[in-house]
């Protein structure tokens, strides 16, 4: 089924989303919530959705790149459900992402995030799951995580006048942007 997307101001967005239990993880109705994050999620061309986006306050988020109409230059990731999430950075060292979220409509806005994390969580069975991302990928990991504790992009967006709609994106800041992204690409491979 897929979900209504909340949208900035409201706010579920703003909650620190509780964690999930075993139990609760392996019910009927959490399983069927997964399936509704991933369906919303790709209905909207989304890299990625977090629970509390559609109403669901849960440390649940689903991170998914494929051929994106939205996100041409990303990387592709496969589709990933992470269960109570844990970033740490494993470096200092940031890059300038340009991002956008789907709970900001028509707005993209330059954010630092850092290269190299490792993110720590289960997988939607349960799993552990212990992976170091890094390049573009790292930053769409930094951004779903950000909405488990209540925060948007536009919390960490340094400079508001980089802050722009998407039409004007593509027209002033796209090639820019892609330019960084291929050497980020080129050195990390993701
Ligand atoms: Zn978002």
């Amino acid at each position: 089924m897929i979900r209504k997307i909340a949208t900035v101001g409201h706010p579920v967005l703003r909650q620190v989303a509780r964690e999930v239990s075993r139990e609760e993880l392996a019910s009927p109705a959490t399983q069927s919530f997964i399936d509704d994050l991933i369906e919303t999620m790709r209905d909207a061309s989304g890299a990625g959705l977090a629970a509390n986006q559609v109403y669901e306050p849960i440390q649940i988020c689903a991170i998914e790149v494929g051929d994106n109409p939205r996100y041409p230059y990303k990387p592709k990731i496969p589709l990933t459900v992470l269960v109570n999430p844990r970033i740490e950075p494993l470096t200092e060292e940031t890059f300038d992402n340009f991002e956008g979220c789907l709970s900001v409509p028509d707005l993209r806005g330059v954010v630092p995030r850092f290269v190299e994390v490792r993110v720590r969580a289960w997988d939607r069975h349960g799993n552990d799951v212990d992976q170091v991302v890094s390049g573009l990928s790292a930053g769409t990991f930094q951004h779903e995580t950000d909405h488990l504790f209540g925060k948007l992009f536009l919390d960490r967006v340094k400079d508001p006048a980089t802050l722009c709609t998407w039409t004007n994106f593509e027209r002033h800041h796209r090639a820019a942007f892609v330019d960084r992204v291929q050497a980020l690409v080129a050195r990390f491979g993701s």
